[in-house]
């Protein structure tokens, strides 16, 4: 299964990602996790895209559709793949396809903008390995650390002034991709609920994984 998760920030894109790849063995592939880890490693990349990421702002196109072409010309993606995060603009829908990358389904994960601003105030990520949590609705079975031991921490770009950037960049410039991919018939929607558990059962369904 070659599949594209869309949807707002905090959705629960990172989450269901991690499940379904737990589920269909397939790695994730998020370029949040990435420009983070190159951003905490301190390279020419991580040094280029952390003022946009702590704006609200996109990453230019060409530097993270470079990214993603790396990273889905290694061997493993050849059976599958999740991109979460990616692509966040229609030219970087259109240099995928371009790309000869043939996608099967893109879910749209939905929930409002009040839910978004509620859910990112408990959003944690370890800071070792990028894992999420949230405080309420998926806190770490080791208390204030993740299980790899690395230290759980806020994203420096959950603040309230960026997210409202985040919001509306969202929608300006992320949301048309979804009529990009009706048209090519590969759209499914899941509403967001409340509770992990329910959200889930959604995303396999939209999917068709149901048991
Ligand atoms: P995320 O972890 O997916 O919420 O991404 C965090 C931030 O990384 C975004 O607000 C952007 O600044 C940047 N970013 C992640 N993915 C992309 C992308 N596909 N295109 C441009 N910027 C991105």
């Amino acid at each position: 299964m070659k599949l594209i998760l869309l949807g707002p920030p905090g959705a629960g894109k990172g989450t269901q990602a991690e499940i379904l790849s737990k589920r269909l063995g397939i790695d994730t592939i998020s370029t949040g996790v990435m420009l983070r880890a190159a951003i905490r490693e301190g390279t020419e990349l991580g040094r280029m895209a952390e003022g946009y990421i702590n704006d609200g702002k996109l990453v230019p196109d060409d530097v993270v559709v470079g990214i993603v072409k790396e990273r889905l010309s290694q061997e493993d993606c050849e059976k599958g793949f999740i991109l979460d995060g990616f692509p966040r603009t229609t030219a970087q829908a259109e240099a995928l396809t371009a790309s000869g990358v043939e996608i099967d389904k893109v879910l749209s994960l939905e929930v409002s903008d009040e839910t978004i601003i509620e859910r990112l105030s408990g959003r944690r990520e370890c800071s070792k390995c990028g894992t999420p949590y949230h405080v309420v609705f998926k806190p770490s079975p080791n208390g204030d650390k993740c299980p790899c031991g690395g230290e759980l921490i806020q994203r420096a770009d959950d603040n309230e002034e960026t997210v409202k950037n985040r919001i509306e960049v969202y929608h300006n410039q992320t949301e048309p991709i979804k009529e990009y991919y009706q048209a090519q018939g590969k759209l499914v929607v899941a509403y967001g609920k409340e509770e992990l558990a329910d959200t889930t059962l959604e995303v396999a369904k939209a999917l068709g994984l149901e048991d």
